[in-house]
This record gives C-alpha cells, sequence and structure tokens, in this order.
C-alpha cells in the first residue's frame, strides 16, 4: 500500500552531527548541520571530544540547503504515507530498518545507517510539531552573518511551520560580531543561542584553554542579549578544581549578573579520559571537588547571582541526592526562576550538604 513511497523514502539522507543541547533533543528539534565539528578543539576539559577531534569545516551554502530539501522530501514523503494509513503512529511502523532494509540496526552499512538516520529525525521533529530547528556543529555564528542568515531564511521558507531556530555559538565570536549583524541574524529567524561560557573567572579560563576572556564572555553575551536572542549560557561547576573553587564561583556569578541570560545551565565538571585535564587530575595536578566541594561552590555563585532568568540542571551530571533519593533538583528544562526561586535553590543546597557524600554519587568510576 506505501511500498513506492517507502521505497522514496529511502533515496535522501542529510548530514547529522555528534551532539546538540538536551533541550534541544527534549523537543525533537529537526538537526541541521551547519559547520561541522568546533573550530577551537582546545578547550582542556573537553579538547573537541565530541566531534572526536575531527578538523573544523565551514559546509557551502549550497551544501546546507541541499540537505533542507533532502529534509522537505523525506517530510513530504512521511506525510503522504501517513495520510494513506490513517496517521503518524502507523507511519513510524515504516521507519523501521526491518521493513526498509529487512536487516537489524545492526547490520545496516554506512548509507543504510545515515538515511535512517534522518528518517528518524525528520518524523520525530514532523510527530512534536515541526516547529523547532538546532543547527549544528559547535558555533554556527562563525559563518558569515550573509550565509547564515541564508540559511535560516531558506529553512523557513521551506517549513513555514518553525517557530524557533537555535544553535550553539562562542563567546569570542559573538564578542566580534557586529551588533548590526547579530540584529540581522536575529530577525532572519535564530532565536535561542546556547553559549558554553564555563566560567566567568580569567585564571580558570586560562587555565583550561578556553579561548576567551572574562570580558569577552560579557561583552558577547550582552551583545546577545541586545541583538534580541533568547541566550543559554552553559556554566561547569568544578572546573577550577579545589584551588580556584571560590574565585571560580564569584566569578562566574559577576559574569553572569552582567550579561543578565534567559537561562543558566549547569554542568558541573566530569573527567573525560581523552582530554589534557584527566590527564593532570590522575596525574595529581589537578584536584577534583568531593560532592559537597561542589555544592558549597554553587552556593557560593547563587548566593551572589542577580540575574532574572531560569537556573536550570538539566542534565545528569547534576549528579546530587536529596533526602529521598532523587535528584536534589529539578532537572527539568526550565529549573528554577531567579530571583524569585533562588531561595529554594539555597535551601536545596544545604539539604544536599546535610546528606553523607557518599550517597552523592558521582559517575566517575565508570571512565577510569
Ligand atoms: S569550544 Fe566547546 S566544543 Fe570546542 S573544545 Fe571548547 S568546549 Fe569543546
Amino acid at each position: 500500500m506505501v511500498l513506492s513511497e517507502a521505497e522514496d523514502l529511502k533515496r535522501y539522507s542529510f548530514e547529522i552531527g555528534a551532539i546538540r543541547p538536551p533541550s534541544e533533543g527534549g523537543s525533537y528539534s529537526l538537526l541541521i548541520r551547519a559547520t561541522r565539528n568546533c573550530p577551537w578543539s582546545k578547550c582542556k576539559f573537553c579538547y573537541g571530544t565530541p566531534y572526536n577531534r575531527e578538523k573544523f569545516q565551514m559546509r557551502p551554502v549550497e551544501e546546507i540547503k541541499e540537505d533542507i530539501q533532502s529534509v522537505k522530501h523525506i517530510a513530504d514523503g512521511i506525510t503522504v504515507i501517513a495520510e494513506k494509513l490513517g496517521g503518524m503512529d502507523w507511519a513510524g511502523k515504516v521507519i523501521d530498518p526491518l521493513f526498509l532494509y529487512e536487516k537489524d540496526y545492526g547490520e545496516l552499512n554506512e548509507n543504510e545507517s545515515s538515511n535512517l538516520q534522518s528518517l528518524v529525525n525528520v518524523y520525530n521533529w514532523l510527530y512534536s510539531g515541526g516547529r523547532t530547528v538546532f543547527l549544528q556543529d559547535a558555533n554556527s555564528l562563525i559563518m558569515r552573518p550573509s550565509e547564515l542568515i541564508e540559511v535560516v531564511r531558506y529553512l523557513k521558507e521551506t517549513f513555514p511551520s518553525i517557530e524557533r531556530v537555535t544553535s550553539y555559538a562562542r563567546s569570542k565570536t559573538l564578542s566580534k560580531r557586529s551588533l548590526e549583524d547579530l540584529k540581522a541574524i536575529r530577525r532572519s529567524g535564530l532565536l535561542r543561542l546556547h553559549v558554553g561560557l564555563e566560567s566567568g573567572d580569567d585564571d580558570v579560563l586560562r587555565y583550561v584553554n578556553k579561548g576567551v576572556t572574562a570580558e569577552e564572555q560579557v561583552l558577547g553575551g550582552i551583545k546577545a542579549k541586545e541583538a534580541g536572542f533568547e541566550l543559554s549560557e552553559y556554566i561547569m561547576p568544578g572546573l577550577g578544581g579545589k584551588k580556584m573553587s571560590e574565585q571560580h564561583a564569584r566569578n562566574t556569578a559577576s559574569v553572569l549578573n552582567e550579561i543578565d541570560p534567559d537561562f543558566v545551565r549547569s554542568r558541573p565538571y566530569t573527567p573525560n579520559p581523552l582530554t589534557p585535564l584527566f590527564e593532570e587530575w590522575t596525574s595529581g595536578n589537578f584536584e577534583l571537588l568531593s560532592p559537597h566541594g561542589y555544592l558549597r561552590e554553587i552556593k557560593m555563585m547563587v548566593e551572589d547571582l542577580k540575574f532574572n532568568g531560569r537556573l536550570c540542571f538539566d542534565h545528569a551530571m547534576n549528579f546530587w541526592r536529596g533526602r529521598d533519593g532523587r535528584p536534589l533538583f529539578r532537572m527539568d528544562y526550565s529549573g528554577y526562576k531567579f530571583p524569585e526561586e533562588k531561595d529554594e535553590v539555597l535551601d536545596l543546597i544545604e539539604e544536599g550538604l546535610k546528606i553523607e557524600e557518599s550517597r552523592h554519587v558521582q559517575r566517575i568510576e565508570y571512565l577510569m
């Protein structure tokens, strides 16, 4: 009944990069790869490992548009199949390696795998309303502004249902872009930026080779806000180790207060074995905080925080447990509104500090 349409779906694939923020996966965003990998790849705690340390590449606009056209073909095909079969749930049965290729997932070759990944991404996106798109990889703002604008416009013209286009961005790049360019990018439809701030302390930033100063972080963040972007800043509690814990907390709060982002998202430092900071830790040159040490550091930061956005613990890396054994903090994407819920966060930290450290299990053992 839908064999020819299903056969047609097998003709289209588009590039999908390695990662996207959890808040984007949660809304089943369509993933469009605007650039490949990270243009910096030197941060000591990350080292571009999410992208396998592969070389950064710009993608020609025409190539990105071809990907968007492939998405269009897949979306149209799935829509026809859903109409014929009586709904999206039935269409979902078609997006299956056994149905499409008569193979188990593990038996698919590279092309078949890429095709299936593309179909699954578009199917989930359509199923959730086709409203959000995330531009991959690590810093789409590095594209020429006119090219980025062209891509975002093309996306919105091709899919009028799109309400939100979002991307990662580096503070350094934001600090260098003119406000006019940022405003033009925002007007084209790019709405939300995810920025890895990690720390607002210059010693910590230098130590981890973040390639940006606190001043540039502030400048980039303020410009992004002024241009009208919804801004998520990612912080990394514990990144200064024991030695720089207090200055990391205080100066991060101070930078965040100046930027006043919409969201601050906590991603506590967890050693990654493929990075230089992991080696410093295992050789005894970097002292990791204890579970209570992380909480005390977050407490110092929260005490100093005077912003009007939301503080979120929306990742399993926020490992602390509450009295009932459940995660100490709510892990939803909207987190705690400041200043209204600041006291609640401080109370939760006190609760966590009363719980024996061994009950807060940070999953490091499996990395060693
Ligand atoms: S800029 Fe981001 S992706 Fe690149 S190395 Fe640093 S933390 Fe990793």
